[in-house]
């Protein structure tokens, strides 16, 4: 199909100013076409150069993806145990790790790495992943076949022999300009998982990516939203700019582009938007995570939830009279308030107060929430679809509170565009948080576990100083994010 001649206007729309691609069967994933209708329109603006790399990318990607001569010939390559140089097609392998959010998050990184290092995404997906997503990649599979030589997953770790760091530590390769790509070894494994709270050393410097570089086989697992140290790297600066002139869309843009829900998923979303939320004057997305690391009690939460919204007009406050006494009017407003959350109390007890209660405003408020699974079980096809839905019917709301270090409420204010409220986690030895909650300054997620290397200097270095658009989040005072 010849995209610039014969797509309509309506069609552009549909497509979102040209971000995806008009190369797909609308019924065989609706939500690529329907999920943005529920939307606001994206504040952000599409770079024409974004939209360019894209299908310059799908294009590769269909040359080099499975079930091509070329994949087979890279097999080939992979199988004879070492590297050779100058292959047409170069490919990162994406293993996950963690729940959805941070699956999300990471594809998203990995992709922008793909897009940066010219190598084609290919993905693990794990049987309870599997569903979830459509093909993004349009005529071709971004799906690891299953024949793929390298299967022991568990062998992928921090201590792997395989990892990067690991062989230049014990000194299987060396990272040094002339070091020849056929005398490497047959892939490299790229560990980026949180450690200590510390993206590994010795990746984001500009000697260590030429090396990664040489080789045509990468393997990735990550935990983390590593675009920000992407943009720390001064070799993508230029191409950084060039694709994402708003410094804040990456995720916004990278999770339209590539996360579409598939039918079964879109079901569950489309049903629920419609029954509950479509008739709405106004929404709001709240999501609440208590996580095992960091318990809090339910009445502390909950104190903190109405701390936040008390200080920033986001629940509406409480009246002393009933509305239809003064009023004339017969339109009432209906503000619909979204929770998700593991547990049902929060909304129990919220629904509670303004079922017994008018609000000051005369507006009636309506609470929902989709489903309460108690416990995660991220080994679990259908609950992850759930939290799929859940994360894309947030991602609905006018307005999102989410709470801190959570990578699913990261993807769903990302998704939307929004900067959320975060519900700040109390500070150590502390009950309650001090302010409630802060309004985010950017759309983008939050990077845990910042890189600390100052690659000239070789020394420790606090990242968030050294460009200004990369400063620290308001939820993980040490993480790093884009402004
Ligand atoms: P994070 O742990 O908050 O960073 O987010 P993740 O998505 O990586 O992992 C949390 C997982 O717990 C989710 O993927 C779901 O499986 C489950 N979960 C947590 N909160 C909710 C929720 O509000 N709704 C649903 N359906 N599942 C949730």
């Amino acid at each position: 199909i010849n995209t610039s001649s014969t797509t309509s206007p309506i069609l552009e729309d549909k497509l979102l100013d040209g971000l995806l691609s008009p190369v797909f069967d609308e019924l065989s994933c609706m939500s690529r076409y329907r999920s943005s209708l529920y939307r606001k329109p994206s504040p952000f603006p599409l770079s024409p150069y974004l939209t360019k790399r894209l299908r310059t990318y799908e294009a590769y990607h269909k040359r080099c993806g499975p079930n091509t001569r070329r994949y087979r010939r890279a097999i080939k390559q992979l199988k004879s145990g070492r590297n050779i140089r100058e292959m047409e097609c170069k490919y990162v392998v994406w293993y996950p790790c963690n729940g959805l959010g941070n699956r999300m998050l990471t594809l998203a990184s990995t992709f922008l790495y793909a897009l940066l290092t010219n190598r084609v995404l290919l993905t693990y997906m794990t049987k309870e992943s599997q569903n979830l997503f459509c093909e993004p990649f349009p005529g071709s599979s971004w799906l690891l076949p299953s024949d793929f030589p390298i299967q022991d997953t568990y062998n992928f770790h921090k201590d792997a022999p395989q990892s990067y760091v690991n062989m230049l530590r014990n000194k299987v390769i060396d990272n040094s300009v002339n070091v020849s790509a056929d005398s490497l070894p047959a892939y490299i494994y790229l560990h980026l998982e949180q450690f200590r709270l510390r993206l590994e050393n010795n990746i984001f410097c500009e000697d260590d990516q030429l090396t990664l570089a040489k080789f045509n086989w990468m393997i990735l697992k990550s935990d983390s939203y590593f675009v920000p140290a992407l943009f720390l790297m001064p070799s993508y600066e230029e191409e950084l700019r060039r694709l994402f002139p708003v410094k804040e869309s990456v995720f916004h843009h990278l999770g339209r582009y590539l996360f579409h829900p598939t039918n079964p998923v879109w079901g569950i979303i489309s049903r629920y938007y419609e029954a509950y939320l479509a008739k709405a004057d106004e929404k709001l997305g709240l999501q609440i995570r208590i996580f095992p690391e960091a318990p809090m009690s339910f009445e502390d939460m909950y104190d903190q939830i109405l701390a936040c919204s008390r200080k920033e007009k986001l629940l509406p406050e409480i009246g002393t009279t009933e509305p239809f006494i003064n009023s004339t009017s017969n339109k009432t407003k209906v503000k619909a308030i979204l929770i998700t959350s593991l547990y049902p109390g929060y909304y129990e007890k919220l629904k509670s107060m303004y079922y017994v209660n008018p609000t000051a405003t005369g507006e009636v408020v309506a609470m929902y929430q989709p489903s309460h699974e108690e416990l995660q079980h991220t080994e679990a096809q259908n609950h992850n679809q759930k939290a799929l839905a859940e994360m894309y019917l947030l991602s609905y709301c006018d307005n999102v509170v989410m709470s801190a270090w959570s990578t699913f409420g990261y993807v769903a204010h990302g998704l939307a565009g929004l900067k959320p409220w975060i519900l700040l986690r109390p500070g150590w030895m502390q009950k309650k948080a001090d302010p409630a909650c802060v309004r985010s300054m950017s759309v983008e997620p939050c990077l845990h576990s910042p890189p600390n290397l100052d690659c000239k200097a070789k020394k420790d270095v606090d990242a968030a100083t050294l460009v200004p658009y990369v400063r620290h989040c308001e939820d993980v005072s040490f993480g790093l994010k884009l402004f």
